[in-house]
């Protein structure tokens, strides 16, 4: 099939890539000249496991190719999807432009029937509106046909995702859309949900929603067991061997960010409200996930009593491991609050450190490994748990660091070992 992939970002460059690799011709387009620019001469922008390597075969097969024209692309295609950013405006609702830019891109250029697919992540109703803004700016009196079709992958093993979703969820309005879609995803072998348009616009919203609702309730657990001197993660384990409840999203930490769940509760919370509805368990959801990131403060506060002019030393900065992802990361609003109470910080991420430059700046230190961010710091606070972060030499960390106290914000380590080490240790929910 021929595809169009509007918005080559983390969603539409992997989209892209495997939808080629599927053995369609695909177009990724980019209003950013810079990144096709890149792309084209090899360079992939972002961080993702595997994806360079599929970039450049499937570009060799001449399967995939990189455009900042929407229109030709749109021409030269069959599907199009609509994968460009949808980021909260001020008051937390979805800023659709980018969405409503592309759709008058489309409508432009359409000369033949279209299937046009939502991809990226946006409040219900957006298909009516998408439909009424094609039909409104059309050229040329042609079928089309909108879909929508929610994206889940997750980012540092998104190539696996896509290859085995646990879903694909299809929202549709004519029979010839769910053909077009469900031959296209055929080669995956996966489970196809088949709905209207509006469901599969809930389902996205309502999945990222109660993924950050289960990390919340963890977290909103643990503060109870470090009130009475337990251990969370024994706590979570026990609760999620039920298999109705199930372990995964019931880590304690200091709370979810990334570039979804963060943006995606608040644009549901949003158009709940504008349907009437006041979503209330939502809301705490937010307000439990801003009070750990005020709790790792809080902590490391405690820990060193006053906080001018103390080191930090900071390991991680990604939402999570195996990206370069730092959007709405809880590492980044934690780092700014502690440089606006005095601190100095010294950080070492393996793959983010760049992407935070442009969010931190020179206020604080990059260092070139995790031994050199520990240097002459009074505390360390583990943000992300990359690997390498797990297997470390402590006695050399011990060592070198003014103050052996460590913060595991992710309660990666054995407390018990590290103690027996000689670190004053302190986790989320644990002693
Ligand atoms: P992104 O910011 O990485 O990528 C969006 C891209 O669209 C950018 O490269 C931007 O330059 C481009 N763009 C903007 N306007 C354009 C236009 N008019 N024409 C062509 N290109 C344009 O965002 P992302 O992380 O890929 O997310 C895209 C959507 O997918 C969002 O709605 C997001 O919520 C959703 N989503 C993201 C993830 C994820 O893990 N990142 C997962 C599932 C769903």
């Amino acid at each position: 099939m021929k595809l169009a992939i509007l918005g080559t970002g983390y969603v539409g460059i992997v989209t892209g890539t495997c939808f080629a690799d599927l053995g369609n011709d695909v177009i990724c387009v980019d209003n950013n000249e810079e990144k096709i620019k890149q792309l084209n001469s090899g360079i992939i922008p972002i961080y993702e496991p595997g994806l360079e390597e599929l970039i450049k075969k499937n570009r060799q097969n001449e399967r995939l190719s990189f455009s900042s024209d929407n229109k030709e692309a749109v021409r030269k295609s069959d599907i199009i999807f609509i994968c460009v950013g949808t980021p909260p405006r001020n008051d937390g609702s979805a800023d659709l432009t980018g969405i409503e830019k592309v759709s008058r891109d489309i409508a432009e250029s359409m000369d033949s029937y279209k299937l046009v697919v939502e991809k990226s992540t946006v409040p219900v109703e957006t298909g009516e509106r998408l439909k009424d803004a094609i039909k409104r700016n059309m050229k040329n009196d042609v079928e089309f046909d909108v879909a929508s079709n929610p994206e889940f992958l997750r980012e540092g093993s998104a190539i696996e995702d896509f290859n085995s979703p646990d879903r694909i969820v299809i929202g549709v309005e004519s029979k010839k859309a769910e053909k077009i879609l469900c031959e296209l995803y055929e080669p995956l072998n996966a489970k196809i949900v088949v709905t209207n348009i509006k469901g599969a616009e809930i389902i996205k919203h309502a999945a990222n929603s109660f993924l950050a609702t289960k990390i919340s309730f963890i977290n909103a657990v643990s503060n109870i067991c470090e009130k009475v001197g337990t251990d969370i993660n024994a706590v979570a384990e026990g609760v999620g061997l039920d298999p109705r409840i199930n372990s995964r999203f019931l880590k304690a930490g200091i709370g979810f960010g990334g570039s979804c769940f963060p943006k995606d509760l608040q644009a549901f919370i949003r158009i709940s409200e504008r349907l009437g509805y006041s979503f209330d368990l939502l809301k705490e959801v937010e307000k439990i996930n801003e009070m750990q990131r005020a709790l790792v403060v809080k902590k490391v506060s405690d820990m060193l009593w006053n906080l001018p002019d103390k080191i930090i030393a900071v390991w991680g900065l990604a939402f999570k491991p195996n990206t370069d992802d730092i959007r709405s990361a809880p590492a980044i609003d934690i780092i700014k609050r502690l440089v606006a109470e005095g601190a100095k910080i010294r950080v070492f991420d393996p793959v983010a450190m760049e992407n935070a430059k442009s969010e931190l700046g020179d206020q604080i230190i990059y260092c070139q490994d995790a031994y050199e961010a520990v240097e002459g710091a009074d505390c360390v606070v583990l943000m992300t748990e990359w690997n390498e972060f797990k297997e470390l030499d402590w006695q050399k960390v011990k060592d070198i660091m003014k103050q052996p106290i460590i913060l595991d914000g992710r309660n990666i380590y054995d407390p018990d070992k590290l103690k027996g080490l000689g670190f004053k240790y302190t986790g989320i929910g644990r002693q």
